[in-house]
């Protein structure tokens, strides 16, 4: 078994870990990047990339990401079932992506930037206290750090805690593309869908030649979640297109309070980072991948390996921050009482919308959003409940 020493390894090259491993080769760090696909390699997402993902994108790569985008909409359209419920139009844009490209581009940013790649061979072994991997084909590599950036079934995270994720706590998601044609055609803003699964939602995502239809909501409490998934593609698309369902783990809701231990740091879905409201998961990828390769370029400036894990900690705090805001909105966007009641405010609200694509869009934090959320529907309650006269109440609530 030959030995490879580097300076840092990076197990998975999606966002995270592309992103990790551009800045560190960035800094002139000697960095392997192992991914057990060969790239371009296909990932079960929806594709949405939101201004939040701009941002992040620019930070990490400072160059245009143009190459790795397929197309934009500026708007996007609510629904509770199959009722329209508000559309917003002329927004800033959202942006579509297919992953096969956008993963590719990144991972050749981060070559070109001299990063070493090996790919098409997984990961088989971590070991922990001496920070070695061992791959499939029988090598090893040892560094004096590694990042785990290899999804929701990170082996990186399996060897730190035991297990990369807890199924109680996850959600899981489902796809299909279906081509593009007869009613399908003129789809060209995203659809989002309540109702169609609990605690998730339904989406219709433009692309170039397909729709990429989904649901996603929490595992516990959608068992069943396939059939609800063809009921709702059966209703979207008039019958079932022939194509493949493809199902995943997505870990919203379940980030890590701690990512990583010494010098090991965990970064996108084998962190967690994924918002729980939107499933959206590629800027927090970005972001946690570059703050986790940030932290070692100080740790090794300073010779402290042992202590990349305190320095990641305390950029990743604000990622975590959001998260724990996120995750508390829940329990006001998803529980069956709140259902009627964004059902009826929806039709009537421009704000609610489109602070919610500001949200998207880091233009507006979560504790923001939360305290805007509040106001707006206990005043709705209030002005629907409180304010009408006795006979408009008694109506109100039959
Ligand atoms: C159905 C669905 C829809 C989604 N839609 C959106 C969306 O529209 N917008 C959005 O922002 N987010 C979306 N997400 C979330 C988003 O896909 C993830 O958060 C994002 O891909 C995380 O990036 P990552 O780099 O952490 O992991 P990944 O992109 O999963 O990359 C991990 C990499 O690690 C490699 N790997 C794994 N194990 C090993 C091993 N043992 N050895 C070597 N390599 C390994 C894999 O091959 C892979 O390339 C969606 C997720 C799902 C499941």
């Amino acid at each position: 078994m030959r030995q490879k020493t580097f300076d840092v390894i990076v197990v998975g090259g999606g966002p995270a870990g592309a992103s990790a491993a551009y800045t560190l080769a960035g800094h002139g760090m000697g960095v392997c990047l192992v991914d057990k696909a060969v790239f371009p390699r296909d990932k079960l997402c929806g594709g949405l990339l939101t201004e939040r993902s701009r941002k992040a994108f620019d930070t990490v790569f400072n160059t245009s990401w143009q190459p790795a985008v397929e197309g934009f909409s500026r708007g996007m359209r609510f629904y509770y079932r199959d009722r329209l419920l508000n559309e917003v139009k002329d927004y800033t844009n959202l942006t579509w992506t297919r992953r096969t490209l956008f993963d590719a581009h990144l991972v050749d940013l981060a070559k070109s930037n001299g990063a070493c790649m090996r790919q098409g061979v997984a990961v088989k072994a971590v070991e922990p206290e001496s920070c070695t991997v061992t791959l499939a084909d029988g090598i090893r590599i040892e560094a004096d750090y590694l990042i785990g950036a290899d999804g929701v079934n990170s082996i990186v995270a399996q060897s730190l805690f035991g297990r990369a994720f807890d199924k109680k706590t996850i959600a899981f998601g489902l796809e299909i593309e279906a081509p593009l044609g007869g009613r399908l055609q003129d789809i060209t803003d995203p659809e989002i869908y309540f109702g169609v699964v609990k605690w998730g939602y339904g989406w219709v995502f433009p692309k170039q030649e397909t729709l990429t239809i989904g649901v996603a909501g929490l595992w516990r409490k959608n068992r069943d979640i396939k059939n609800a998934f063809r009921r709702f593609v059966r209703h979207r698309c008039h019958g079932m297109p022939q194509a493949k369902i493809k199902g995943q783990y997505i870990p919203f809701g379940d980030y890590r309070r701690v990512p990583g231990r010494g010098n090991i740091l965990l970064c996108g879905d084998a962190a967690g980072v994924v918002e729980p409201i939107t499933g959206e998961g590629i800027a927090y990828a970005m972001q946690s991948g570059y703050l986790a390769a940030r932290a070692i370029i100080e740790s090794a400036a300073r010779r402290q390996p042992a202590a990349a894990c305190r320095y990641y900690a305390a950029g990743y705090a604000s990622i975590a921050g959001s998260l724990r805001w996120a995750n508390a909105l829940r329990y006001l966007i998803f529980p069956k009482w709140s259902e009627p009641l964004f059902v009826s405010l929806l039709p009537k609200t421009k704000s609610v919308p489109r602070k919610h694509l500001d949200l998207m869009a880091a233009d507006l934090d979560y504790n923001e959003y939360a305290q805007f959320l509040i106001r707006k529907t206990g005043g709705f309650l209030f002005d629907s409940v409180i304010r009408r006269s006795p006979g408009q109440r008694r109506r109100a609530l039959k």
